[in-house]
């Protein structure tokens, strides 16, 4: 399928294309960002692959949250069903300075923009998204090295060898993490990070078989109804929720920290540094962070935003936290929208134009992600400066319009053809570019 008449009537990919657009789109990696692209170009009728380094599927991690921008295509693929049921469901951010004394109450509507917001375990939200790019017919193909990425001007070809395997088609998406390899084999970028000077501890675990129902400091956590705590000291915040009717519990405690080494979603935590940020504090929180059998060090590490994300030839690209790690919040829902405006923006250019899709996809995408990134960092010096007396909406977790009721399907598909009429009149040019 080539020029936009075509797919009038498709709008929101609601309806299958008429057939297949013969684009081959390689994903590395199957995380939220590989997985939402590969299930979005199955839609579109792309050919899609997707080949992931882990051998077997396992629930891992904590708590994710999804935003509405990213709950809508929750609801698209017909997965509100599965999720709901796993995800938090407090009604309020109940928000407390050190000593206990509440200091805000901010309103979550379970309804927000046109979406629900889905917040819960990431390995079991992963695990249906997982399963459901299966059960579309995507191929998703485990224990994958890849070990190169190449492109080509003359055939228009991409491709990367895998196993000692190589594999071609007509784009090649890197979408493989945080840590990513195709950042540097595709753009030629070394992983330059550093400490963010914070970290967080995160924990996850169940209620009963860790006696929070037990201890009277921290009941109120498991009456069946999901609820949500925070604590906002300096340099310090402390964010706990239940889930699944209050039977689960999650802790995320963000810290000063500069020790200079590099992500990980296994790295343990020492119980004796959680619990000694918060002597002195409201005695709520030792008797939470103390129930949880284990904890993760995740040390949040700083990158500067990539210049670009997309090849020389524009057959290659990196996206999700490939391409823009983010700080907690809104990490998975723009690596979402990052794979469905590839798949729309493939679409609209057709087979013959993929580098002219993968330019205008960076130019939709760039500033957006961006402004996100900020408004996490944003945020949390907000509350790690926050005064104990400080009180009202000055404090509330921001649920800002622009990001959150934002359609990034439709709006690719409103603003494609002048972004593509701007490249073709003016040439290309980086949006970072002055
Ligand atoms: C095991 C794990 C646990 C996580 N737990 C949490 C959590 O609890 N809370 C949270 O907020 N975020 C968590 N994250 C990160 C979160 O999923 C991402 O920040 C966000 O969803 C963006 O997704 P992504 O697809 O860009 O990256 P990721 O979700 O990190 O996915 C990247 C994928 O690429 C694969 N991969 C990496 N290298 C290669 C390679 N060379 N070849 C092929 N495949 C490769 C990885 O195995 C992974 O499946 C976790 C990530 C992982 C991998």
């Amino acid at each position: 399928m080539n020029g936009h008449s075509d797919v009038e009537g498709i709008g929101l990919g609601l309806v299958a294309p008429p057939s297949s657009t013969g684009i081959k789109v390689i994903v590395v990696g199957s995380g939220f960002a590989g997985l939402a692209c590969a299930i979005e170009c199955k839609r579109k009728g792309h050919d899609v692959l997707v080949l992931e380094k882990f051998s077997e599927l396992k629930v891992l991690g904590d708590v994710i949250s999804l935003g509405p921008n990213a709950g809508r295509f929750i609801e698209r693929w017909g997965l509100h069903d599965k999720l709901w049921p796993i995800c938090a469901h407090a009604p309020f951010l109940n928000l407390h300075n050190h000593l206990g004394e509440i200091i805000q109450v901010q309103p979550l509507p379970a309804h927000e923009y046109g979406s629900q917001s889905y917040n819960g375990h990431r390995g079991e939200m992963h695990r249906i998204l997982f399963q459901h790019a299966e059960s579309i017919g995507v191929d998703i193909r485990l224990g994958q090295n890849i070990t190169e990425y190449w492109e080509t001007d003359q055939d228009g070809l991409a491709g990367v060898i895998t196993n000692g395997e190589c594999i071609c088609g007509d784009v090649v998406i890197g979408a493989d993490g945080v840590r990513s390899k195709a950042r540097e084999l595709i753009l030629g970028f070394n992983d330059k990070h550093r400490s963010s000077g914070y970290a967080i501890y995160r924990a996850w675990f169940k209620a009963q078989e860790n006696g929070v129902d037990k201890d009277p400091l921290i009941e109120f956590l498991t009456t069946g109804n999901d609820v949500l705590y925070g604590w906002i000291g300096k340099d310090i915040h402390l964010l706990a929720s239940s889930f699944q009717n209050s039977t689960a519990i999650s802790w995320l405690m963000t810290h000063k920290d500069d020790a200079d080494i590099n992500e990980s979603w296994s790295f343990p935590g020492k119980m004796e540094d959680v619990l000694a940020l918060v002597e002195g504090w409201d005695p709520r929180c030792a008797a939470l962070l103390s129930k949880a059998p284990w904890c993760i060090d995740w040390k949040l590490v700083y990158r500067d935003p990539l210049p670009t994300w997309i090849s020389e030839g524009a057959r290659m690209a990196v996206m999700g936290d490939a391409a823009h790690p983010f700080l907690p919040m809104q990490g998975a829902s723009q690596a979402i929208e990052d794979g469905v405006v590839l798949a729309v923006t493939l679409q609209l250019a057709g087979k013959a134009k993929v580098p002219l899709a993968l330019r205008a996809w960076e130019t939709i995408r760039y500033q957006r992600v961006r402004k996100a990134q900020i408004m996490g960092e944003t945020t949390r010096d907000k509350w790690h400066r926050a005064n104990p007396g400080d009180r009202g909406e000055c404090i509330d977790i921001p649920r800002p319009e622009w990001l959150l009721s934002f359609d990034a399907e439709a709006h690719a598909y409103q603003v494609y053809n002048n972004v593509e009429k701007q490249i073709k009149e003016h040439g290309y040019k980086h949006p970072t570019c002055p």
